[in-house]
């Protein structure tokens, strides 16, 4: 007798094989003579087929009991499949009910909105949409941490807690044990000398930082952890909790950061596509016509690089009115990025040297003193993907920016001082693990390619 989980039960040759499965009962049609059931234990999007054949073993106190979501273990023999749905199926032997569902299980057969499965979030990855997206989560990590180690990246640890704003941004969550309703306070200003860390401190907005420290040290490292923004923005596309992906590469400049990038996306594309196959085909059935395709198109292309400038002109030659301005200066919004990856190159874009008013301190000034050595991947449907640069390197030029982008150069003494001992030309970029996943898997919102979404006034689980 194997033990197996259903992924592998399906794998087998169905030779009158004796196996026990284990599962939640996802559908069941109970006749006279004989029981059909759907078995689903998570390991795939397939479900076990299992028949009870009610003249032959008596199983008729269980097969009562069993409701659709209940926890069931079922012992028999796998044989041939006379239906077209499946290679093979099980012919029950035993069953035992392990827990009961109440008949009032939200997941019945009917198909339910996205919008009502958030409000079950607990219950969710039961059906065939969340455990597709869970697997391939996982598939993508997975590869996201193979590209880095193949190539020598060390993964990094970034802390949670920081005492400094990467983007400057003001986007951060205050973290503090003072008394909320009676603070203590000095002139009166609230007294952060009393609270935990003796300073303000917020949920980290980026580890770049960090990791630009630890590439000083060890060339190439990577993080990959949870990311918090107090984004008051309600998209399709913003999470205040998400997790990013952040390389810094030492001795690396924007050309080489761009050709990391990109043989990073098609690396993880790749890998989803050969090892989540099975749920991809499910995505592209159901979510998003033509999203292999499309992403195979994607992982065998070359990216097109145009700088912002040439960017601004593209956009200003287009036939489309646009909700928001394109002058030069203006930040590229999600309809312009769109517009660039799907009317103008029909693919990923690399877009470089953005007006430095628009980007943070940290880019490195290029001899223009107007543009910074950005690059934003595009890609289409999602817009951007990656956010990157090649960083300043210089000591003066990096003090000069901070205090010009209104910051306190004393709170980067140590950022500074990896200028002052043994500075390299380097670089690095974030991507979105969610912004990727609802790349690949064609979902239309963020909150359902993450298990527990947290945007604003949405904290539930
Ligand atoms: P956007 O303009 O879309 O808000 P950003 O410029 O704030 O992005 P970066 O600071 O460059 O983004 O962060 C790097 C990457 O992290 C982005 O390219 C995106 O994939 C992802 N990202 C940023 N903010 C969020 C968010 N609130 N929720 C989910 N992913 C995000
Ligand atoms: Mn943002």
């Amino acid at each position: 007798m194997k033990n197996l989980r259903i992924k592998e039960i399906l794998q087998l040759t169905p030779q009158c094989q004796e196996v026990e499965a284990r599962g939640w009962v996802r559908t069941k049609r109970d006749t006279k003579n004989v029981c059909f059931f759907e078995l689903n234990d998570g390991s795939c999007l397939e479900n076990l087929q299992v028949v009870i054949d009610k003249n032959r073993v008596n199983l008729e106190k269980e097969i009562h009991r069993m409701n659709t979501g209940a926890s069931v273990i079922v012992r028999g023999k796998l044989a041939p499949s006379p239906g077209k749905e499946q290679s093979s199926e099980l012919s029950a032997e035993n069953l035992t009910v392990v827990g009961e569902a109440e008949p009032d299980y939200p997941l019945q057969k009917k198909r339910h909105t996205f919008e009502f499965l958030r409000e079950i979030a607990h219950l969710r990855p039961r059906t065939n949409t969340f455990g597709a997206i869970a697997r391939v989560r996982n598939t993508a990590g997975m590869a996201i941490h193979s590209f880095f180690q193949e190539r020598g990246f060390i993964y990094l640890h970034s802390p949670i807690i920081t005492a400094s704003d990467c983007e400057g941004a003001g986007e951060m969550f205050q973290i503090t044990t003072l008394p909320l309703e009676n603070p203590p306070t000095v002139d009166g200003k609230i007294d952060f000398t009393q609270d935990f860390f003796g300073k303000r401190t917020s949920l980290t907005v980026s580890g770049q930082l960090e990791a630009e420290i630890y590439a000083s040290a060890l060339g190439n490292v990577y993080t990959f952890g949870p990311t918090f923004r107090a984004e008051n923005s309600n998209t399709s596309r913003h999470l205040a909790e998400f997790w990013m992906i952040e390389p810094e590469m030492a001795f690396c400049d924007i050309n080489c950061n761009m050709d990391i990038a990109e043989s990073f996306l098609k690396h993880i594309l790749k890998e989803i596509l050969e090892k989540a196959r099975e749920d991809m085909e499910f995505f592209d059935k159901r979510i998003k016509p033509g999203l292999i395709d499309g992403l195979q198109a994607v992982a065998s292309s070359t990216f097109a690089r145009i700088t912002y400038t040439e960017a601004i002109e593209h956009l200003n030659r287009a036939e489309e009115n646009f909700e928001f301005p394109t002058e030069w200066g203006c930040d590229l919004q999600s309809e312009h990025e769109k517009y660039l990856t799907e009317k103008v190159f029909n693919g990923p874009v690399i877009v470089t040297d953005y007006p430095k008013e628009i980007k943070a301190f940290y880019m490195k000034l290029n001899d223009d003193e107007k543009t910074v050595r950005a690059m934003d991947v595009l890609v289409p449907r999602i817009g951007e993907i990656i956010g990157g640069s090649e960083r300043e390197s210089d000591f003066n030029t990096l003090k000069r920016r901070i205090a010009e982008c209104g910051l306190r150069v004393e709170d980067y003494w140590w950022y500074l001082d990896l200028r002052r001992y043994g500075s390299v030309p380097h670089s690095g970029f974030g991507l979105g693990f969610e912004r990727f996943i609802q790349w690949v898997t064609g979902m239309q919102n963020i909150r359902d390619v993450i298990p527990f979404p947290r945007t604003v006034k949405l904290a539930e689980f």
